[in-house]
């Protein structure tokens, strides 16, 4: 028998916060009301604002970040198009193994999973492609199965330094609204980003951001599309509108979590996330264990994939945290399965959450046979966020305002 609530520390979905939740706990509503602009139109902009771009032009897809891959490939890319990657996780696998299914030309790097994006190289293949056959360079910013965090400033700088015009197509689907990421000044093409991780919803929104360049290339464009075309949605988002049914209680709880984001500011959301990314390295680094991302200029503030000593699967960990302890768990994906297990530390979590997921590791882990000291990774931890976590503001907190609009939220709907 379960007892206490689930404590969910996968690396997506999240955790929903209660604003979030008691926003989309509304009765349906007509998708095509003369005054559903006033719901849609401000979170178009407000996305641009996560995306951190002027110049770009979000969209909201009913779907989840794998739409948003195809959205991106299949509205600025002809068959035979030549795309360059780099294949360092099971994400970055996936979304070539889409292009290639959608018969786009692939060159991609093989990286040792641990790595990121292997940037010299990639300006090495952008350097030798003197006829400008590469059409984009796709990059996974944060690489999920891995916890590895990629440079993507610096992929701008190899496309500019080789004057290369090929467009840049980033998957920020475990970044983007939990750890910085810049469209317009790294001169992104499309970002990608899912709702259920960051933006704290559940699965179900495919959130993407086209640059103007991205948007031109769509006329010329001859991948099949349909479902995902732009075209259909820029005419009906003009109006406020989509082009078919939207999930109305998804983009009201869009429009809480945008309050959210923007209440607590997104430069503290990224700072947050650092802190509590930390706080849990340190733990890892206390319990003698080793990260999968190889260098700390690689580490993820949103996702930490720890490696299991030798003889031990990681997949007990998690199962023992799961059916024992009532805490889920990352579990390693295809070439990393059962060497590690991953704390996913993002979305609506604090200091005191990751103690919790912690805590839970190290029962799981001491259960099944790794030799580390109870506690050690706790206490470092602990150490560190009372040294790091912000002041506490007297008047009132962050959290209790959240605590007291969530109280107030719930009271509502019961
Ligand atoms: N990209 C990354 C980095 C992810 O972590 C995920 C899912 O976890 C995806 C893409 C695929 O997104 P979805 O499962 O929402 O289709």
């Amino acid at each position: 028998m379960r007892y206490g609530h689930n404590h969910l520390y996968v690396p997506g979905p999240t955790n929903v916060p209660h604003s979030v939740l008691s926003a989309m706990h509304v009765p349906m509503e007509d998708h095509r009301a003369s005054d559903l602009h006033e719901l849609t139109k401000p979170l178009f902009a407000d996305l641009n604002k996560v995306f951190k771009t002027t110049k770009g032009q979000s969209f909201i897809f009913p779907a989840t970040g794998t739409a948003g891959w195809e959205v991106a490939l299949t509205n600025t890319l002809s068959p035979g198009d030549k795309v360059l990657s780099a294949r360092f996780g099971q994400f970055s696998h996936l979304w070539i193994n889409m292009a290639e299914r959608l018969k786009l030309d692939v060159d991609f790097l093989k990286v040792p999973w641990g790595e990121g994006a292997p940037v010299p190289d990639i300006e090495k293949k952008l350097a030798e492609d003197k006829n400008h056959a590469i059409n984009a360079v796709m990059i996974v910013h944060n690489e999920t199965a891995t916890g590895v965090t990629s440079e993507i400033a610096a992929v701008r700088k190899s496309l500019d330094a080789t004057k290369h015009p090929a467009m840049l197509f980033v998957d920020g689907v475990s970044s983007i609204a939990s750890i910085d990421f810049r469209m317009d000044e790294w001169g992104v093409d499309m970002a990608i980003a899912g709702s259920q991780k960051g933006f704290m919803l559940p699965a179900g929104l495919a959130i993407v951001c086209a640059s103007q360049k991205a948007l031109e290339a769509r006329k010329t464009a001859k991948l099949p599309r349909c479902f995902l075309d732009l075209e259909d949605h820029i005419k009906t988002n003009a109006n406020g509108l989509f082009p078919y049914t939207p999930s109305l209680p998804m983009l009201r709880g869009l429009r809480a979590s945008l309050d959210l984001l923007f209440e607590e500011g997104l430069e503290n959301v990224y700072a947050r996330h650092h802190r509590l990314g930390e706080g849990v390295r340190q733990a890892i680094q206390a319990w003698g264990l080793k990260l999968c991302a190889r260098q700390p200029k690689w580490y993820s503030d949103t996702v930490s994939a720890i490696m299991v000593p030798e003889g031990i699967n990681g997949a007990d960990v998690v199962d023992i945290a799961y059916r024992k302890y009532n805490t889920a768990l990352g579990a390693g994906l295809t070439d990393v399965a059962g060497k590690l297990f991953r704390i996913g530390h993002l979305g609506d979590l604090n200091e005191v959450s990751c103690c919790a997921a912690l805590a839970a590791t190290e029962m799981a882990m001491l259960d099944v046979g790794i030799e580390i000291e109870a506690g050690s990774g706790l206490a470092a931890a602990i150490e560190y966020y009372r040294k790091n976590a912000p002041a506490a503001d007297k008047k009132s907190t962050a959290g209790q305002a959240r605590a007291m609009k969530s109280g107030s939220d719930m009271k509502q709907t019961a």
